[in-house]
């Protein structure tokens, strides 16, 4: 039985290995999750092209139900080197053994509905890529410690944050701002 529950369990790396760069600079890894809009399926457009106009690399984390939404556009993101895409769970659940839920989305119910959660996606992101996914983040980014370990398990890394920038897209302008800016507090620490 699992002991832990959140975005922060056991497992889940929430922050870089090295926040200073060679040249003594810090830095963070921007990530996203593709999940939001109507069928969990729409694409903020003003976002990719804003990356790519500033040449900003980031780890973009999409879903099956996603993907099989967004073919085109799955595959143009997976052709651009400015992007790295993760595994963002075949049906968009949280990690757990035992079905707990996360803003009322349930989760997986048991160790084998975890597996079948990462490696539905992880075979069709290695189709679309040409290589598997080395990262994972769940569905809501909750998992237990069991579902983390799975994922280690299955060869890819769960991913966390340390800073959440919009609230899982409810948060106004000013307070993304105001989110952003504890980023750059986090990245000048060292990590815990
Ligand atoms: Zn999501």
């Amino acid at each position: 039985m699992p002991s832990q529950w959140g975005t922060d369990v056991a497992g889940v790396r929430r922050a870089l290995m090295q926040p200073v760069s060679p040249a003594n600079v810090p830095r963070v890894a921007l990530t996203f999750d593709a999940c939001g809009g109507r069928g969990g399926s729409d694409v903020d457009s003003a976002l990719i092209d804003g990356l790519r106009a500033d040449g900003i690399p980031a780890t973009l984390f999409l879903n099956s139900r996603w993907i099989q939404a967004n073919p085109q556009l799955a595959a143009d993101l997976a052709a651009d080197p400015l992007f790295e895409l993760g595994n963002h769970g075949t049906s968009h659940v949280p990690l757990s053994v035992t079905g707990r839920d996360a803003y009322g989305i349930p989760g997986t119910r048991s160790s084998q509905e975890a597996v079948d959660e990462v490696w539905g996606n992880h075979e069709l992101l290695t189709t679309l890529t040409g290589r598997p996914p080395r990262f994972f983040r769940a569905g809501t980014a909750h998992y237990d410690e069991i579902g983390a370990q799975i994922v280690l398990d299955l060869g890819e890394t769960p991913i966390g944050f340390s800073v959440n920038g919009d609230g899982g897209a409810s948060s106004t302008r000013g307070r993304c701002a105001r989110n952003s800016a504890a980023a750059r507090r986090a990245a000048s620490c060292s990590p815990t």
